[in-house]
């Protein structure tokens, strides 16, 4: 993440604004959403500014694969990975994105219903 980006995520990263961090490594940071859709609504962030999967180039495609890794890995940890989850990414304006850097929404801990209910 560079200084240029002036995303709320981007300044989450660089502790410029307060988040309930849950997870973070070199390559990216998870924290809970701060508007939960779901008992569980965590966000997983790559610290490349990306604004949007759009924007992905080839060479950025396996940071997707590590949001993806986390997001699996944190729902083991918290235990409801057998129940099960969703996970979801937003582009632009039909998408119902918000905030224009990547990330990918985990949404767990109750039945989530039919696909695109209550988002
Ligand atoms: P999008 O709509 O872009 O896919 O998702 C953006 C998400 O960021 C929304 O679910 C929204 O609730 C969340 N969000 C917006 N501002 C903040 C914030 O300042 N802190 C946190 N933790 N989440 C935020």
């Amino acid at each position: 993440m560079t200084q240029t980006d002036t995303t709320l995520f981007g300044r989450i990263i660089r502790r410029e604004l307060p988040a309930d961090i849950v997870y973070e490594d070199d390559e990216l940071i998870a924290f809970r959403d701060i508007a939960p859709q779901a008992p569980v609504h965590v966000l997983f962030v790559p610290k490349t500014p990306i604004a949007t999967l759009n924007e992905l180039t080839p060479e950025q495609a396996p940071v997707i694969g590590r949001l993806a890794l986390a997001a699996a890995n944190y729902a083991k940890e918290q235990g409801f990975a057998e129940a099960g989850y969703r996970i979801v990414m937003n582009c632009n304006d039909n998408g119902g994105q918000t905030v224009f850097q990547l990330h990918l929404h985990l949404l767990a801990g109750a039945p989530l219903g039919g696909f695109g209910e209550g988002r």
